[in-house]
């Protein structure tokens, strides 16, 4: 495949207002996603093998687009490899498929191409040896940026696995009740159970569209939410032990002592920040987690006010508007007196503005 000649520039499909104005309750705006998700289609009906790829500590969006990816290059008589970095969660490891998905750190082999879902940038991947490939990046994080071959971002998407799906739809492909449990899956954990301001009248178009598909919402809601392993909750325990609180700012912290303690996994980390964020009055919180080489990884969440994604971005990271994350070098007092002093100012500028 000729890589250059299929590189094209791709604008958000979402106006100012963050209004998805092709989402399933509006037209399709003119000349914007159906050309993207036409350019996509062609590569894969062109190609034989490919390899699908996402990012590091990968969440419920990550998996359940990989596996949904997957479903439909089967469905069009293609062969697909599933690649990360880093391995799937418990939580996600009954989704169909899962345990087909390899862990490596450099990708090897012959592919038609590339496709990397929910990776704002090739090295959020962690993968070695992606370049060679034709790339196609399918992503809807605030800080996305085209980077392949072939980009189609659309940052009003609920989750990439919404983006599949109108993929699955423009290929005339089946929605099995396999594909419609992956991509519920992706949309519940990724609007954190359609509370994340991502969440619009679409969303829930969707979310109908897949449980009438065969995605039961009850059973996807248990393995998410009502699954929590011991060391979760011990961790959670450490961790609001330390929770601290000022007007509109709440901050919780592990060390690596209160990993060991509660025998702690990383993913036993997903989802502590909002225990800070749900606090009344708190507009924006974060996470801390000190990791075994001392560094510093951040878990930032805002109610909708606070962009969190560009805080994040300013220090090495990204992410969406209201969840974002980023790495920072220890020791913890020093990692957490910097983002206090960014959280600061964006909840101080906005309340002036506000004047409230
Ligand atoms: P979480 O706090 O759940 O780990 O991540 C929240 C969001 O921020 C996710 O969309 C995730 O992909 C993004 N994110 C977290 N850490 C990083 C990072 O280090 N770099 C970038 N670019 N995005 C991140
Ligand atoms: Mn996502």
């Amino acid at each position: 495949m000729d890589h250059a000649s299929r590189s094209i520039s791709l604008q958000p499909s979402y106006d100012a207002s963050g209004v998805l104005p092709g989402s399933a309750s509006g037209a399709a705006p003119a000349g914007a996603p159906a050309d993207r998700i036409e350019a996509i289609l062609d590569i894969l009906r062109r190609g034989e093998r490919f390899l699908v790829c996402s990012h590091t500590r990968p969440d419920g969006d990550a998996v359940g687009s990989m596996l949904a990816m997957r479903m439909l290059l089967e469905q069009l008589g293609k062969r697909a490899d599933l690649v990360t970095a880093e391995q799937i969660p418990k939580v996600h490891r009954t989704l169909p498929g899962a345990d087909e998905i390899r862990t490596a750190e450099r990708v090897e082999g012959s592919y038609d191409a590339a496709i990397l879902l929910e990776c704002d940038g090739l090295e959020r991947t962690r993968l070695l040896g992606l370049e060679r490939f034709f790339l196609v990046n399918i992503d809807h994080h605030a800080t996305g940026r085209e980077y392949a071959d072939l980009n189609w971002i659309d940052r009003g998407a609920a989750s990439v696995g919404e983006l599949v799906y109108r993929l699955v739809k423009a290929a005339g492909a089946t929605v099995t009740p396999e594909m419609a449990t992956c991509l519920y899956t992706t949309v519940l954990t990724d609007t954190g159970g359609f509370c994340y301001g991502s969440t619009q009248a679409s969303t829930f178009g969707l979310a109908q569209e897949l449980v009438l598909a065969g995605a039961d919402p009850i059973r996807i809601a248990h393995s998410v939410y009502f699954s929590t392993p011991a060391s979760k909750l011990l961790l959670l325990g450490a961790a609001l032990g330390n929770l601290k609180h000022e007007e509109r700012l709440a901050w919780l912290w592990v060390t690596v002592e209160d990993m060991a303690r509660t025998c702690a996994t990383e993913e036993d980390c997903e989802g502590i920040v909002n225990f800070a964020l749900c606090a009344s009055g708190v507009e924006a919180a974060v996470f801390l987690r000190e990791m075994p080489d001392r560094r510093i990884q951040l878990s930032l969440r805002s109610k909708g006010r606070v962009n969190v994604s560009a805080i994040a971005e300013r220090l090495g990271g990204g992410g969406h508007e209201s969840a974002a994350g980023c790495t920072l070098e220890g020791p913890l007092s020093r990692a957490r007196d910097q983002i206090l002093d960014e959280l600061r100012l964006s909840v101080d500028a906005l309340f002036e503005e506000a004047g409230s």
